[in-house]
């Protein structure tokens, strides 16, 4: 895995983002900032569906769109509207530690055998729902996969910062990705 950066200080924030919502983000997030109040969202927040994530943020700071390994991929006019309706400047694009998106293919026989026995589905119509839609919703390593986003992202919307950071599931911390 590519180093991670903790954040403990407001300090360990890289230059490039202090002063920023990013910097507010980490602040609130992992060093229980006093939570200012907002009128308007400063930043937009793309992470996964994954039940042990809750970040501990202000009411109106930020837009948050999550997805299964927390792409953003096929949800281009939400960010768009976020950048142009909301005005935001500022993405985080957030990974996370022990997520079921990565190598999810591998998963076949528990999500086939939980579709038929927990919702009632015809087996086969279960491995056809998996085999179509398993290799679009696999991120392979959550590392790679949240720089490939921020990259995509970054050409896409060449004005806004955008920033790749990993959630621990273990500490439940924000951790910067070195790039
Ligand atoms: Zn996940």
């Amino acid at each position: 895995m590519k180093r991670l950066i903790e954040v403990s200080n407001v300090t360990d924030v890289s230059p490039p983002y202090r002063n920023t919502p990013i910097e507010k983000l980490l602040a609130y997030h992992n060093l229980n900032s006093p939570h200012n109040d907002y009128e308007r969202a400063e930043i937009l927040v793309g992470m996964c569906m994954d039940h042990r994530k809750k970040l501990n943020i202000p009411e109106r700071f930020a837009y948050i769109i999550r997805d299964g390994g927390g792409t953003l991929i096929n949800k281009d006019f939400k960010v768009s509207y976020a950048v142009g309706v909301g005005g935001i400047k500022y993405i985080a694009l957030i990974a996370h530690t022990d997520c079921g998106m990565v190598n999810v293919s591998d998963r076949k026989e528990k999500f086939v055998e939980g579709l038929v026995n927990n919702a009632g589905w015809e087996r086969e119509k279960a491995i056809e729902h998996f085999e179509q839609c398993a290799p679009l919703s696999d991120i392979g390593n959550e590392v790679d996969f949240v720089l490939r986003e921020t990259n995509r992202l970054r050409e896409l919307y060449p004005q806004i910062v955008i920033v790749p950071l990993m959630y621990k599931v273990e500490d439940n911390k924000l951790y910067l990705i070195e790039e």
